[in-house]
């Protein structure tokens, strides 16, 4: 199923997570197990974060360019398979422009169609160092809108080559959304513009970058919704467990922790944190279900017992 068929509007959490595969030499069956202990909580989708390769170019003395591969970090595609096999969980593998050539995208996305994977979240991604846009007659995308325009021209039976029997694709597509605004972007409107530009490719809906403070969700979202933009908004969530993270996710996502939440933990001691902060994301969802936001969606990464606790307190709750 396509995940904009598993949105509800019931007024009861529907609640999706977000996971890192494990880097080369970790173990799978690692986040089979987290899976496994979201299975309870009936999660209506699983997406999986996808990590450019670390590649540079060397230019060579004709002047043409030799593209190296310094780091793979695979497992996205074949994680989505075994957990979609394993649980029978629909799964949302990220694909991103940065790191990937056009031609490398469609091989991904043919694969995906032939492993029965419907979705897919399209992605920018951040700098990996590859620098050269065209590179003889490799291409990549360079913003997000245009790989959702080579997965809508898939989805209309156009392929970057005139292949013999390919049948059209049917993917949704998701994109990301940023309430407190893309670090890039010169300010909120401009953001949203280019957001519902992706949208009017052929997105189909659009999943947040974390946030802690609701109203900055709910101004986003009603900006959206003022500019024209009518596909679902899922919140993205996170559950805050350590000191260290005051700083660490700002500066790595461009987000604000609201001065309640982090005057409470700085007063607090390392081992009470992850209770507040349990706390705190109950309030949040709480807050956001109650405002008409039923589904949402929680970055993980590699711990579930936190998130865990903030879905069965919900559940039982509801
Ligand atoms: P874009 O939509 O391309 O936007 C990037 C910037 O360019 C924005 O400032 C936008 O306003 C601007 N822009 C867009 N179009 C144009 C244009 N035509 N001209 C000029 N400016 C333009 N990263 C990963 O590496 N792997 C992941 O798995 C991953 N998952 C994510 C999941 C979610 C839900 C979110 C919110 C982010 C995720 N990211 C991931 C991070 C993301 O790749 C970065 O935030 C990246 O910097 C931007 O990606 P984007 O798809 O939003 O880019």
């Amino acid at each position: 199923m396509k995940v904009v068929e598993l949105l509800r509007n019931d007024g009861k959490p529907n609640v999706s997570y977000e996971i890192v595969p494990p880097k080369r030499g970790g173990s799978v069956s690692d986040i089979l197990d987290i899976i496994e202990q979201l299975m309870p909580y009936e999660p209506p989708f699983v997406d999986v974060t996808s990590h450019s390769a670390q590649i540079y170019y060397e230019e060579q003395q004709d002047g043409s360019w030799r593209r190296h591969i310094k780091r793979k970090r695979p497992g996205t595609l074949g994680l989505c398979a075994a957990i979609k096999g394993r649980f029978g969980i629909e799964t949302v593998p990220h694909l991103l422009c940065k790191g990937f050539t056009r031609e490398e995208s469609e091989d991904a996305l043919i694969e995906l169609n032939y492993l029965g994977i419907q979705n897919v979240m399209a992605l920018r991604g951040d700098d990996s160092g590859f620098k050269k846009p065209v590179i003889g007659d490799r291409t990549r995308n360079e913003y997000a809108v245009d790989l959702v325009r080579q997965i809508s021209a898939m989805n209309s039976g156009h392929f970057l080559e005139e292949l013999i029997d390919a049948a059209p694709t049917d993917f949704c597509v998701g994109v990301a959304g940023y309430p407190e605004k893309h670090f890039e972007a010169p300010n909120i409107n401009w953001d949203i513009s280019n957001l519902k530009t992706k949208i009017d490719a052929g997105a189909e809906y659009v999943t947040t970058q974390m946030f802690f403070d609701n109203k900055a969700f709910i101004d986003f979202e009603s900006r959206c919704r003022q500019a024209g933009l009518t596909a679902p908004i899922i919140p993205g969530l996170k559950v805050l467990t350590s000191k260290r993270q005051l700083q660490t996710l700002p500066s790595r996502f461009y987000m604000q922790i609201p001065e309640e939440l982090a005057s409470e933990i700085e007063a607090a001691r390392e081992e009470d944190v992850p209770e507040i902060g349990i706390r705190w994301a109950i309030k949040q969802c709480e807050e956001l279900v109650s405002e008409g936001f039923s589904n949402l969606h929680f970055y993980i990464i590699q711990t579930p017992q936190h998130v865990s606790k903030v879905v069965k307190e919900l559940r039982k709750r509801a």
